[in-house]
């Protein structure tokens, strides 16, 4: 979302604004990705197509007539439909009518790049489906600036979008991803990412981790360190604001679930619990006590 405060010098947005005859555009759907705190971190190819679109639609209108303003593009009586994940069957048919009949089409999420943990991937796919030309407007990327000013490996990175919200569903999640030999990006809330740091803790907690908030905003801030550093660090549990989490690759052997659930099940099939946890950790490299409890959960799953 963009402020006020993020309000541009008035002279390049009289230069847009003057342009009130836009160019016509090329016929099809226009993703056009948008800033995630700065203002003046749209692009001219974005403004252009703004300014030129038959349609507008959008996640929520008001961001986008907001950030209209601010870049002082007109609407020219044009409209902004709603598109989000709640009315998409509905919104669909519309855009995909106007896209049927040669217009363009520009639709933006609230910030960042449209379907990346925003909607916008049905909408693309019936597009394209549909025969019509699907453009993206490469812009901010609240994953992609995190990795940027992580300081973490770049060359491999997995974007995990926001993790399980249950705590048996997210510590599963994260024993599969923490396995995986690259970097991974994860979207949190503020409130909940001390409890995923401390699920970290229990897999992995020297695991090196990367707290960027506010990314391009007033409050940017980076916090650095290994899993069980961050859980200790007293700036988490009053973190406030938009948050990415960019964890290192992992320096040890770390099991992912699958794994871990079928070497035990191979042991319980013929031993104790006890007997076969103190079996698959040894195989495994892994703490007895977290083999221990998830056998547990699985013979209690039977
Ligand atoms: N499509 C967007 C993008 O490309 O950046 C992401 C949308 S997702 C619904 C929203 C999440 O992105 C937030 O919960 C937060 O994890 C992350 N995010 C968005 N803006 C951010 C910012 N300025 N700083 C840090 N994280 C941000």
């Amino acid at each position: 979302m963009t402020s006020r405060s993020d309000r541009p010098d008035p002279e390049p947005a009289r230069r847009i604004a003057a342009h009130v005859e836009a160019a016509r555009l090329q016929a099809g759907l226009y993703l056009v990705a948008t800033p995630i705190g700065a203002a003046r971190d749209i692009t001219l190819r974005a403004l252009d197509v703004l300014n030129g679109a038959d349609l507008l639609a959008a996640e929520d209108t008001r961001v986008l007539r907001h950030l209209m303003d601010i870049h002082g593009i007109p609407l020219r009586g044009r409209r902004i439909l709603s598109y989000h994940d709640h009315n998409g069957d509905r919104a669909r048919p519309a855009l995909l009518a106007a896209l049927a009949e040669g217009g363009s089409v520009a639709y933006c999420s609230d910030a960042g790049t449209p379907l990346v943990a925003d909607p916008g991937y049905r909408l693309a796919l019936d597009a394209a489906e549909a025969g019509a030309r699907v453009h993206a407007l490469p812009g901010p990327s609240a994953a992609l600036a995190a990795l940027s000013l992580s300081g973490l490996p770049s060359d491999r990175f997995l974007f995990l979008g926001f993790p399980p919200s249950t705590a048996t569903a997210r510590q599963t999640w994260l024993r599969k991803w923490l396995a995986v030999d690259s970097t991974l990006i994860l979207f949190e809330s503020p409130r909940r990412v001390n409890r995923t740091l401390e699920d970290l803790c229990q897999i992995d907690p020297h695991r090196i981790t990367v707290i960027a908030r506010e990314l391009t905003k007033k409050f940017e801030e980076v916090i650095r360190g290994t899993a069980a550093e961050l859980a200790a660090d007293p700036r988490i549990a009053t973190l406030k604001g938009e948050v990415v989490m960019v964890l290192d690759r992992p320096s040890e052997v770390v099991v992912d679930d699958d794994r871990l659930r079928q070497v035990l099940e191979r042991h319980m099939a013929t031993m104790s619990i006890k007997d076969a946890a103190r079996e698959a950790a040894q195989e495994l490299g892994l703490p007895r006590r977290d083999v221990y409890q998830r056998a547990l959960e699985l013979g209690g799953q039977k």
